[in-house]
């Protein structure tokens, strides 16, 4: 069964700065039960806006919520369901954990709020608190603490109350990289433990492939594209896509009588065949580290930069007026300015760039 189901929902905001900005547009998904589905994109894209519309914190401009098979938001019928009877636990970016209360009190919380008897309470919090690596530790206040375990105090209170969905907003964008590494497995680790729904929100597209089975990437308050890590890695729909997941190097093209050129090189043919009937600039889109530099044929060029990192080598190539990069394996050896030749294996083409895109992209991300 799905557990979170979005019908064509939809956010505008007024204010008196921007006038009605669109947050969230013609929005539709379908979580299943038990999957772990993140939502990713920059910052403005409209994810806590989607988030805060399933918690039940900000109601709907249009479009329907169901979670667990009951309607929880409907616009048209002005049905609303508050998010204590939401069934839901929530964990945000910022640590909003209590520093007046201690770790108890603080994960205990839901639990009085439902006035969940003393006995069932205290064996509850005990098992939430084992669950986060925080037994132990009741009686001490998060004042005392690391900003992991201040979060893990966080996780327990959500989970405490057997949530069957968890909304987790950016919960780990405050924790060094390490830290937040090894909380993405004891997320993961709760989730089957515990069997909840996750929607995951994110701006770091390692942590979104790594913790989801599927996901969605957001531009400007609509869904771009839905799918497995794998799916929107290999096969992005769009330059945006395949800028956000993965590295990216962007050739700007000109196609002649379904011929591709580089732009800026018109004597020499790609070795790639462009899509039929494209437009007449296109942008031909690779991985670094999917390039073949070799000796023998391809797009020549010559090597103009060489970069020794830790783990690769990078190679800078002139194709046309585009410095492409190559990312190879230390033992593939060319000098600066010796002859080498490129192929382009798995390339996707996109149309240029929209720049009032851009433009529009940056407006949300100021406010
Ligand atoms: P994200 O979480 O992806 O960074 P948000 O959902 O916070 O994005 O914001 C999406 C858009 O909605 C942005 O343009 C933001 O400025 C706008 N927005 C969000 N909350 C409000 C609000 N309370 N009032 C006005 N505009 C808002
Ligand atoms: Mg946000």
């Amino acid at each position: 069964m799905d557990q979170v189901v979005l019908r064509n929902v939809r956010k505008d905001f007024t204010t008196k700065l921007l006038g009605t900005v669109t947050a969230v547009e013609n929005f539709n998904l379908n979580v299943a039960e038990g999957e772990c589905f993140s939502f990713l994109g920059p910052s403005g894209c409209g994810k806590t806006t989607t988030l805060r519309m399933i918690a039940g914190f900000e109601d709907l401009s249009d479009g329907e919520i169901e979670l667990c098979g009951k309607p929880v938001s409907i616009k048209a019928k002005n049905l609303y369901v508050p998010p204590e009877k939401r069934d839901l636990g929530m964990v945000f970016q910022a640590f909003a954990v209590w520093p007046h209360m201690n770790i108890f009190d603080n994960v205990a919380f839901p639990l009085n709020v439902r006035k969940v008897p003393r006995a069932e309470m205290k064996e509850r919090v005990e098992k939430a608190l084992k669950h986060c690596s925080l037994d132990g530790m009741e009686k001490e206040y998060p004042g005392n603490l690391s900003g992991g375990q201040q979060q893990r105090i966080a996780l327990a209170r959500a989970i405490v109350t057997n949530p069957k969905v968890m909304l987790l907003d950016e919960p780990l964008s405050n924790l060094d990289p390490k830290l937040r590494e090894s909380m993405r497995f004891e997320i993961k680790k709760l989730q089957k433990e515990f069997g909840f729904t996750i929607i995951f929100v994110t701006h770091d597209q390692s942590e979104a492939m790594a913790i989801s089975e599927r996901m969605l990437v957001m531009d400007m308050g609509r869904q771009v594209q839905i799918g497995t890590p794998t799916e929107l890695y290999n096969k992005p729909n769009s330059r945006f896509v395949h800028k956000f997941l993965g590295q990216s190097t962007f050739t700007n093209c000109v196609i002649e009588n379904g011929k591709a050129y580089a732009k800026g090189n018109l004597q020499q043919l790609l070795p790639v065949d462009p899509p039929k009937g494209c437009d007449h600039e296109m942008i031909l889109a690779t991985r670094p580290n999917q390039i073949d530099i070799n000796k023998e044929s391809g797009y020549e060029s010559v090597v103009e930069n060489r970069i020794f990192l830790t783990d690769y080598t990078e190679y800078q190539v002139k194709v046309g007026d585009t410095l492409v990069q190559v990312q190879t394996p230390h033992r593939v050896e060319f000098s600066v300015g010796e002859k080498c030749f490129l192929r382009f294996p798995n390339a996707m083409w996109y149309p240029m760039e929209d720049e009032a895109a851009e433009a529009e992209r940056n407006r949300r991300q100021l406010v």
